[in-house]
């Protein structure tokens, strides 16, 4: 489903991503874990193509995101493509960037109505179906300001969900949550990992809930992937040095 092929990614001298592979299949959900400045979220930020590449390709469901054919060969997107492609991933960030003017329900149906072209009503009901799979249909009236920061974040994953993505990535979802919310978020990627066959990459640095809900975790360290594997092998028995370094130091 997605498909990194030899990317590159560098600002001037600095390289962050260096010749990097990495394949997701469809319904697979991987973990990104490594040092901080590996490139986790620049992964994440290549696939929203936020920026873009220097070299390689990225394909997502078969086809070039980061390119398109012309005349037998693959040349860099241009913005009409990467428009056309976008609403294929949806994303949650750290900060959950809800229009604050809006409420949690108005939130989700905005891409909908305006991206995708639903009417309001087709908009409304699919919204609602996801702010009750979040356990937020009671707070769908309310705007963002008069929401915790779980809560925000449910709702921020019911509106990425809103637009049917074919890839669904998390990037510390958690970390700007409080201690005690933070179980309410994770509860809901759990959900959506064991009842909803979605293809997930989820940058994080809870190793405990990588380890519980990843069918793969990826060790990132300068800009690769160091070493991958099942969370039993990664955490359990990791082979690389700077795995082990790694994980003896977030224990
Ligand atoms: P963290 O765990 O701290 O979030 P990360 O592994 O997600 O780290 P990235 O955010 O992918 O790391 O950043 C990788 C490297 O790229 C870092 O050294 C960062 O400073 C650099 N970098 C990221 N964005 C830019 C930018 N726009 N201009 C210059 N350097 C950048």
């Amino acid at each position: 489903m997605v498909r990194f092929q030899k990317v590159r990614k560098s600002y001037g001298a600095l390289t962050v991503l260096d010749d990097l592979d990495l394949d997701v299949a469809a319904g697979e959900m991987v973990s990104i874990i490594g040092p901080s400045g590996s490139g986790k979220t620049t992964v994440l930020r290549m696939l929203m193509t936020l920026e873009t590449i220097n070299e390689g390709v990225i394909y997502v469901d078969g086809k070039p995101l980061t390119h398109m054919p012309k005349g037998g060969t693959l040349v860099p997107a241009n913005e009409r493509h990467l428009r056309s492609r976008r609403a294929d991933i949806g994303m949650c960030f750290q900060h959950f960037n809800l229009f604050p003017h809006m409420t949690a329900l108005e939130n989700c149906m905005e891409g909908p109505v305006h991206v995708l072209g639903l009417s309001k009503a087709e908009a409304r009901d699919r919204s609602e179906e996801l702010l009750e799979l979040v356990g937020m249909i009671s707070k769908k009236d309310q705007h963002p300001s008069r929401l915790s920061g779980g809560q925000q974040q449910r709702v921020a994953i019911a509106r990425a969900l809103a637009m049917r993505p074919k890839v669904m990535l998390f990037d510390e979802v958690t970390s700007a949550l409080d201690p005690e919310v933070i179980g309410e978020v994770t509860n809901v990627i759990r959900q959506l990992v064991s009842e909803h066959q979605l293809t997930m990459l989820m940058v994080t640095h809870q190793m405990g809930f990588a380890r519980d809900i990843s069918d793969r975790v990826c060790f990132f360290y300068g800009g690769k992937i160091e070493e991958q594997g099942t969370p039993a092998e990664i955490f359990g028995d990791p082979q690389r040095e700077r795995t082990q370094q790694f994980l003896s130091a977030v224990r």
